[in-house]
Order: C-alpha cells, then structure tokens, then sequence
C-alpha cells in the first residue's frame, strides 16, 4: 500500500475525534517509531509503498488511537526535559508543565558546585529524578513512589538514559520512616479534585493512573501537607522544597508551606499563565 493512502486513513478515521494537526502528528510519530522514517518522506516519495508488516504496525497503532488511547502510550515511548522515556499504563505521561518545573530547579541549582542530594517524591515514570540527575553531575538522587509497577518503569529508564538513580518503593504519607536528609526535595503527587473531572480529557480519564492524579474533594492538599511536614525535617539547613500545583489552588499551598515555617516562597506560573509550581527554602 501506499504510505499516502494510509496517511488518508488515519485522517478518515481519526478526524472526528482530534484536530487535523494532532492527528498528522500522531501519523508522523507513528511512521518515525514503527518504520524509521523522517516527516518529510512523503514530500520526497510521494509514491512510497511500505511492506505488509509496516502497514500492520500502522493499523495497530490507529485501532488504538481510535480508542483514544494517548499516543504517548501506543508507541510506549515518549519524549521529557530533551530525553526518551518510556511509559506504559502505570505511569502518567510526563507533562510539558512538568518540564518547566525542572528547568526552574536546575536554574536554581546550577551555580552549586558542592555535591547535592535530591529526593522526588512520587517519581512516576521517573522524568524528574531522571532529568535532574542527567543534567546535574554533582546530584545523587532518589525516586520513591508507591506503585510498585511504577518503580520498575522508572528503573528501566534509568538505565535507559545511563543515569544512576536509586528507586524506592514507598508510601508518601509515611515517610517519616525515612531516615535520610536532602538538600532539595521535589514533587508531582496527585492533585486534581474529583469535582475538576469534568475538565479533563478522555484519553487522560481512561488510561492514565487514577493514582497519580486525583484527590479527595475534602482535602486537596493531603499529599502537600505529608511532603511538606516531612521535608520540614528532612531538608539540609536552606535545602529547597519544589512543588507542582493544582492551578486553582496555588494560594492555599503557598499558605501551607508559609505556616510550616518555609521562606523565600515563590509561585510560579507554567506557559498557559496558571499557578502551577512553588518553590519555598528551609532556613531554620
Ligand atoms: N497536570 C496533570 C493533569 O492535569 C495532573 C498531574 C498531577 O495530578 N500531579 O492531567
């Protein structure tokens, strides 16, 4: 078949459910990941025809698509902070909001030169502890998370991205068991509330962890509450404590850190203008 035919067929099928643009992207990622080919084939090789094979990994991957399963998934790979991660069902699929938050962390970081531990508090994929360790050559860093499942994704990237990362199976409301200090402690935990489901996508509610990802109604911030009470006593003297937020409730988790005893507290906007990180220094 002709590659042109089949780019045809992802568009037929998959038009009603996502804009033109994602979906000769998601034909672009499809193409570049089953069969090694670059966007601009079909510019050179109008006429290009694939094997019975290829068209059979490309069909697979729309039957799915179809099904709205994120793209990210299908493929089992996707890209964070420059690097490849893979990702499955166990973890959630690391957010460009995500990126931004380690990019403010290795800003913070990049004049120490003395060696720093860093701990990231419910690794997922393991995207953040990952990064931070590849870009910073002087950083020991730990990764916990409660999933068992999620460990063992986060270990495979770990050696996948040659970076040496010491991955935890724990819960993050009983971490006090740790006996360990750290000079920045950082964190993604769960924090969309059940009464904002109905601003999520599809493709999220069905197949990305309820785990990693929703909260209580009544108590938002019972993940920050855990982490923040712990890095209390687990921070270096004027160790840092990162946080990505709930967009809707950026005040009253700056307020929760400023009454633990935190300064130097900044919130910090992500690309589409909401409240989405905070940054608070343990100096006592
Ligand atoms: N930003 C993610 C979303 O809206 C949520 C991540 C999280 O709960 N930590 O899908």
């Amino acid at each position: 078949m002709h590659l042109k035919e089949i780019k045809k067929i992802y568009h037929k099928e998959l038009d009603h459910l996502y804009s033109k643009e994602e979906v000769d992207s998601f034909f672009y990622l499809a193409i570049e990941n089953y069969l090694g080919l670059e966007r601009f084939v079909l510019a050179l090789e109008p006429n290009l025809t694939i094997t019975k094979e290829e068209e059979g990994e490309l069909f697979r991957a729309l039957s799915e698509l179809r099904l709205q399963r994120p793209i990210q998934y299908v493929l089992g790979s996707t890209q964070f902070c420059d690097l490849d991660f893979i990702v499955n069902e166990n973890v959630l699929i690391p957010r460009p909001e995500t990126e931004e938050l380690v990019y403010w962390i290795l800003d913070e970081l990049r004049l120490v030169e003395k060696e720093i531990s860093i701990l990231d508090i419910g690794t997922g994929s393991g995207c953040i502890a990952i990064s931070l360790s590849k870009y910073l050559s002087n950083a020991k860093v730990q990764g916990l998370d409660i999933s068992k499942k999620a460990i063992a994704v986060a270990k495979e990237n770990a050696i996948e991205n040659k970076v040496n990362v010491d991955f935890l199976e724990f819960d993050v409301l009983s971490l006090e068991e740790l006996a360990v200090q750290y000079d920045v402690i950082v964190s993604n935990p769960p924090y969309v509330r059940e009464l904002e489901k109905s601003e999520m996508y599809k493709n999220v509610l069905d197949y990305e962890p309820d785990g990693a990802l929703f909260v209580p109604d009544e108590d938002p911030l019972l993940f920050y509450k855990s982490i923040v009470r712990f890095a209390r006593h687990h921070l270096n003297p004027d160790g840092m404590l990162f946080f990505e937020i709930n967009q809707y409730l950026g005040k009253e988790t700056k307020k929760l850190m400023e009454s633990e005893g935190f300064s130097e507290i900044e919130l910090k906007e992500d690309m589409y203008g909401n409240h989405r990180m905070l940054k608070g220094v343990w100096s006592q």
